[in-house]
């Protein structure tokens, strides 16, 4: 076989590429690879020499058509990974996972590659309840989490892969597969936390109560089910992947910790961190008994698995040290900025600290294919939310000015995050039905944001109509982020920073976070950049202020129903000194005027009973409560400090 492996710097490719190299020693193996911060090419050196290795991303056409002339097998590993990151990153999660598949599928199909297999996972799923015994199998509705980006944009591209095999009769197979452990998985994931910590002598995180239930397969096995499809697979065909060993957290950190020698002293649980789905577990049967699969290491064997794996990270403290240095850098469209995404080993969370690049030199910064037409540049998520819609009976039911109205709205940045809302209105409102769209109304551009209310025409069991209103922001309901801002003095967070502002309807004065409606795709660094100079006035390109910290809260729906409104929020860590700031009010003359407002950490109680703004309480709530960053709310700041 010549096979092109795309992602195989990484972990389960560069796993699978060792596995076929042994197995297969006379294939032909090209890996295509642009080695982002997960991918390694250390994970590759036993057979470098005996593979092609590009590097390159799997956007870069010519490349990719270039690595693929003469191949019979694409097997399709890369992808943005981690869950913690697609929150920070959400366009590039977009770009590698859903533009990058379609990429290579429209490139194998201009070849007539034989084969196309897309590795995919079991969180496009969503979760299990925990007290259950159901699995997931290929019948499973598609139901991923909507904060897990990583989960959504996998999802998106096994329905593009099955829609391409649909559409081109391709040679396509997907596997979705239960979670992977084994040699060279970066040390940013569970076991080799884990691992890495107890050789450190660190304590052993374990996020929440540790009772997540997770599939464990050993890579080995993985890559012998892979072997097994791309030989004896069935086009268009899923096969699910698990060795029917799911286990809990508490259960996979105490038998490391008890076969390492350790006791479970040595384990300490810290606060959840989000997008944790409580349980994931596979019914594999289909390829058991389709493909004749059966995992070698599997559930029996799992001990020996463990085993090994901990052997291997001992021994190769070569390969996972400096990677515990190494930092995902991304930057700002001035390229001022830089952010590190780096792991805290105490508590196995991801964190993001911010440095000024000029600074920094040397970083390669990654180099974005956007195109400056919005259509193009979004031609796969347009056209998929193009087909969504024509499949909506409300839609086809509407008049001709109205779709040519919807038609305008997507073919524009500001207002297809509507259009892709409304592609996903079900024909249904609870028990009644949706029969046309009749109307559409747009908000004043001066209020800054771009608000329309949308009006149906509903139907109940009786015949009864009525109108229903449904109000969108135009960005759409993925594309909000609201921050709250701490500012931090000589080490300490002092004081929040606020907008205070009068209310719209009610007219009373009103603390909000910073923060509004980015631009589809921009990278969240640029809008933090943007809000926090424009809504707070902080420059981070003055040289006394720096950008220290984002911490990731989550999306809320604060008026779910009612709005599309579904905004991201983050905790911002502000650096700077006295004197800075000397226009804003510090707290003083509450009810009176609008403007920028610091007001003193050790203040919160008094803020938390005035301010009724839910992005603000949330974030402090999960701020807080997620034990990610401690404040200290005693410090006895002054109003007018
Ligand atoms: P990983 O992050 O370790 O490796 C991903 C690789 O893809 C890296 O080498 C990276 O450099 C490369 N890459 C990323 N963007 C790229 C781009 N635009 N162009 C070219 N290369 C790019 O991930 P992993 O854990 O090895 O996962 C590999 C695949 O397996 C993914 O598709 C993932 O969804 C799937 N999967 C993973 C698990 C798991 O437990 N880790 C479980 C099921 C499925």
């Amino acid at each position: 076989m010549k096979l092109l492996v795309t992602g195989a710097a990484g972990f389960i490719g560069a796993n699978f590429v060792h596995y076929w190299n042994h197995k297969y020693p006379k294939d032909e193996i090209r890996v295509i690879d642009s080695l982002t911060y997960a991918g390694n090419i250390e994970n590759l050196a036993p057979v470098i020499k005996k593979i092609k290795f590009i590097e390159a991303d799997i956007n870069d056409r010519p490349k990719v058509s270039q690595a693929m002339k003469g191949v019979d097998t694409v097997v399709h590993f890369a992808a943005e990974s981690h869950v913690d990151r697609s929150i920070f990153d959400p366009s590039r999660y977009w770009q590698t996972n859903v533009h990058g598949t379609v990429t290579l599928l429209e490139e194998a199909h201009k070849l007539g590659i034989p084969r196309f297999h897309h590795i995919s996972t079991d969180e496009v799923y969503g979760e299990l309840p925990l007290l259950s015994s159901e699995k997931f199998n290929e019948k499973t509705p598609y139901s991923p989490r909507p904060d897990n980006l990583y989960a959504l944009s996998k999802a998106e591209a096994d329905k593009l892969v099955l829609d391409f095999y649909k559409k081109t009769d391709m040679f396509t197979t997907i596997s979705n597969c239960s979670n992977n452990y084994g040699p060279y998985q970066f040390p940013e994931k569970f076991m080799p936390i884990v691992i890495a910590n107890l050789i450190d002598g660190i304590q052993v995180p374990i996020h929440g109560d540790g009772r997540n239930v997770r599939d464990w397969i050993h890579t080995k096995d993985h890559a012998y089910a892979i072997d097994l499809i791309l030989q004896k697979g069935k086009k268009g065909q899923t096969y699910l992947i698990g060795s029917d060993n799911d286990r809990d957290n508490n259960y996979i950190a105490e038998k490391i910790v008890s076969i390492y020698g350790e006791d479970a002293g040595k384990i300490r649980h810290v606060p959840d961190r989000h997008s944790n789905d409580r349980r994931y577990a596979i019914d594999a049967t289909k390829i058991i008994q389709e493909l004749g699969w059966k995992p070698e290491i599997g559930r029996e064997n799992f001990d020996d698995g463990l085993k090994e794996t901990i052997d291997w990270y001992k021994n190769n403290q070569d390969w996972w040290r400096p990677l515990l240095k190494r930092r995902a850098v991304i930057s700002d469209e001035d390229k001022i900025v830089s952010a590190f995404i780096t792991l805290d080993r105490e508590t196995g969370k991801t964190k993001f600290i911010f440095g000024k690049l000029e600074e920094k030199e040397g970083i390669k910064i990654p180099k974005s294919d956007l195109k400056e037409h919005f259509v193009e540049a979004n031609i796969v998520r347009y056209e998929m939310v193009m087909k969504n819609l024509a499949s909506k009976k409300w839609y086809q039911n509407s008049l001709d000015n109205i779709k040519d109205e919807i038609k305008a709205l997507a073919i524009s940045p500001a207002t297809f995050g509507y259009v892709e809302d409304l592609s996903s209105h079900e024909d249904k409102i609870g028990e009644d039905t949706l029969l046309k769209l009749v109307k559409i109304d747009h908000a004043s551009p001066e209020f800054g944001i771009y608000g329309i209310a949308t009006w149906f025409v509903v139907e109940n069991s009786k015949g009864e109509r009525r109108s229903e209103g449904y109000y969108s922001w135009g960005w759409g309901p993925k594309s909000g982020a609201k921050l709250l801002v701490l500012i931090r003095r000589n080490g300490e967070i002092t004081h929040f920073a606020f907008q205070r502002e009068g209310k719209f309807p009610t007219g009373s004065i009103e603390y909000n976070l910073a923060g509004g409606f980015p631009r589809l795709n921009e990278s969240v660094l640029n809008f933090i950049l943007r809000s926090l100079k424009k809504d707070l006035g902080l420059n981070v390109h003055n040289p006394n202020i720096t950008l220290n910290e984002i911490i990731s809260l989550g999306r809320v729906a604060p008026d779910s129903g009612m709005t599309n409104n579904h905004p991201n929020l983050y905790a911002v860590i502000v650096d700077f000194g006295r004197g800075i700031y000397p226009e804003v009010q510090t707290g003083e003359k509450l009810e009176e005027n609008e403007g920028i407002v610091l007001w003193p950490v050790g203040e919160v109680s008094e803020i938390v009973s005035k301010c009724d703004d839910s992005y603000f309480l949330s974030a402090m709530s999960r701020l807080t409560l997620s034990g990610i960053y401690t404040i200290n709310f005693s410090t006895n700041n002054k109003k007018n400090d």
